[in-house]
């Protein structure tokens, strides 16, 4: 029997300090703080122009081996490194993490504040609704999803006339543009600014944006896990005459409105990126945006407090950014760049901030350096990538596991071979966090069910890898004391000069791009590009999107596309069957793993399913 309480009783039995004392002990000003109740509260960007001049502190990032059904704990290990350094060590420091979706809260995975005694408090209101970010990117990705299809149901049935009508009403005979249509008329090469002198032409070039259904790429979002919204038919109502399509609810954290306020360095630059998403195609093949559809500004004050951090604190006291959180899949899978930039100046140079990239080093850590650090102009200090006895045995060759049913004996044994065998995984993400010649200090998280000889063993191959440490730690069942080990070599490590370099020049034809991630960091011989795929690479290209970094859709469940292949796969062709583009975000996402492949796996679970239904039949009908 575990002698830790579960992760709410612990949350719950512990005394918070009031928010804003952690505000004031972090340094920011009364007038830089918005309280949300006790425990949280939203800081202002104005605290980073008040910080300009203060150098920034260190930089971390807590990554991980590539994840198992057995879970690895980087975000606990995340809340473990920042108790041992802010509460046991001493030192200012940050953690900055990602707001979770209310879907997967509510599914398998479960909340995502840490756990034991390394948790971000209270863990309902960091797990819900928190400030509200969230709810206000349902809200703006919404709306544009209603432009849309309005605006399409109005270039089909009304008049030239009556669009420029309704887009530039006369108000006492006096028609104005707003700043948003001169922007559009200057892209239509129209450089007029009195409504009254366009011509025929001109006001129908200028009402029509000529959407082509077929290329919608924009879909309504909801935070909640619905399986009948997945495919729907919408404009079913007497009104709409007859305008009915398909279309689909996605999650709202995988709205691009989502990794928009990821990577945004400010409001400005928030309002940018709102403006440039591109939702369709024009009938002429143009890229349409927000902007032609006249949002923006809407966009930009739907998301106003969004655009703040969210403050709140560990178990130990010490202070919590919680702010962004896009998929790591389609998106990039990392909390904000203002949140990062606000706490490396807050912590001061000799401070720590400790941020958390999703899935494991191939693409958490990968989208970090290339997609996030590229734009917040940030540099690395330490990579820390966390590990388990228990996975590293799952990529050994370890069996499957079954939610609600006992683990297998292999991972509640001693099994030094398995896991030498599975450490080839840690081995590959050392290397690929190495390549962005950063220094990687490996944790161990360890589990009440490890043995001594296998923690040494990990500890070991990590460091004959080339890791400049390893570390065993306890503070799931300790807090941040189980963790001071860690913060130490964490320390250590910073002193030591980083080479930070990119993967690739952005400049590189996208093609190129993505073959250097799956050679490199996936350990692919080579990539095969399916026609859907290479039509694509073709229009973006021409759209002039071709130079922006790239955000691999791959499963994380594997380094190669087959969540099947455990440990260091190598010599696989890796499928990209499509590409998108995430224009306002700043980044193209290709779809790995081909369709046949993803058939394959509901297939398999289809066979088993209607096995288990097979035999329960036999068993009723006995
Ligand atoms: P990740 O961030 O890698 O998805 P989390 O930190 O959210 O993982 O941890 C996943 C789950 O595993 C949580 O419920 C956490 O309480 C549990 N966990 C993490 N580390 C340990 C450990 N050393 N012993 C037992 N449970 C742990």
């Amino acid at each position: 029997k575990t002698p830790v309480p579960s992760d709410i009783e612990i949350s719950q039995s512990c005394i918070l300090k009031p928010i804003d004392q952690v505000a004031k002990e972090v340094g920011l000003l009364p007038d830089e703080v918005e309280l949300y109740g006790q425990t949280k509260a939203k800081v202002h960007l104005s605290a980073l122009k008040r910080l300009k001049n203060q150098p920034d502190g260190k930089y971390i990032v807590v990554t991980g081996i590539t994840p198992t059904p057995l879970g690895e704990g980087k975000s606990t290990t995340t809340v473990g490194l920042v108790q041992a350094l802010g509460a046991h060590l001493h030192q200012n420091v940050f953690a900055c993490v990602r707001q979770p979706s209310q879907g997967p809260t509510f599914g398998i995975k479960g909340g995502a504040a840490g756990g034991g005694y390394c948790q971000v408090i209270p863990m309902e209101e960091f797990n819900l609704h928190l400030t509200g970010d969230i709810h206000a990117i349902t809200a703006a990705n919404n709306l544009v999803a209603a432009a849309i299809d309005t605006r399409i149901f109005h270039e089909l049935t009304q008049t030239d006339q009556a669009l420029y009508d309704r887009l530039v009403p006369s108000v006492n005979g006096v028609r104005k543009f707003s700043g948003i249509q001169i922007r559009r008329l200057q892209k239509l090469g129209i450089n007029k600014t009195d409504p009254m002198a366009l011509t025929k032409e001109e006001v129908s070039l200028f009402v029509r944006l000529d959407i082509d259904p077929g290329t919608i790429t924009w879909q309504r979002v909801l935070d909640t896990n619905d399986r009948f919204l997945r495919k729907i038919t919408i404009g079913q109502s007497p009104t709409e005459k007859g305008f009915s399509r398909t279309a689909q609810f996605d999650i709202t954290v995988s709205s691009e409105i989502m990794a928009v306020l990821a990577l945004s360095d400010g409001l400005d630059d928030m309002k940018k990126r709102l403006g440039r998403i591109v939702v369709a195609s024009s009938r002429r093949g143009e890229p349409v945006t927000t902007d032609d559809l006249g949002v923006t500004g809407a966009l930009a004050v739907l998301m106003k407090d969004a655009v703040k951090p969210n403050l709140m604190q560990t178990l130990e006291g010490t202070p919590v950014f919680v702010h962004a959180g896009p998929f790591a899949n389609i998106a990039h899978g990392n909390s904000s760049v203002l949140a990062d930039k606000i706490a490396l100046k807050l912590v001061g140079e000799e401070g720590f901030v400790v941020t958390e990239a999703g899935f494991g080093a191939d693409i958490g850590m990968e989208k970090f350096f290339n997609i996030k650090c590229r734009y917040s102009g940030l540099r690395p200090h330490v990579v820390v990538l966390v590990a388990t006895v228990r996975a590293l045995k799952m990529h050994g060759g370890g069996p499957a596991v079954t939610a609600g049913v006992p683990l297998p004996k292999e991972y509640m044994e001693e099994n030094l071979q398995l896991l030498a065998k599975g450490c080839s995984n840690l081995n590959k993400q050392i290397q690929n966090a190495r390549m962005f010649g950063v220094p990687v200090v490996v944790a161990v998280n360890a589990f009440r069910t490890d043995t001594k000889a296998e923690l040494a063993l990990v500890v070991q191959l990590a460091k004959e890898a080339g890791a400049f440490d390893a570390v065993e730690c306890t503070h799931w069942a300790e807090g941040g004391k189980g963790a001071v080990a860690l913060a130490q070599a964490v320390q250590r490590a910073s002193q030591t000069p980083s080479n930070f370099t990119f993967l690739y020049n952005v400049e590189l034809p996208v093609i190129d791009k993505i073959r250097l991630i799956a050679q490199q960091i996936y350990g692919a011989s080579d990539i095969e590009l399916l026609p859907e795929a290479q039509k694509k690479v073709a229009l973006y290209t021409k759209q002039g999107f071709g130079n922006l970094p790239i955000c691999m859709a791959k499963t994380h469940l594997s380094l190669s596309h087959d969540p099947e292949k455990k440990g260091a796969p190598t010599g696989f062709i890796l499928p990209v069957r499509d590409i998108r583009a995430s224009v306002g975000a700043g980044f193209l996402y290709p779809l790995v793993g081909t369709v046949l492949s993803s058939y394959k796996r509901y297939l398999k679970l289809g066979v088993s399913l209607s096995l288990i239904v097979g035999v329960l039949t036999v068993q009723y009908i006995r």
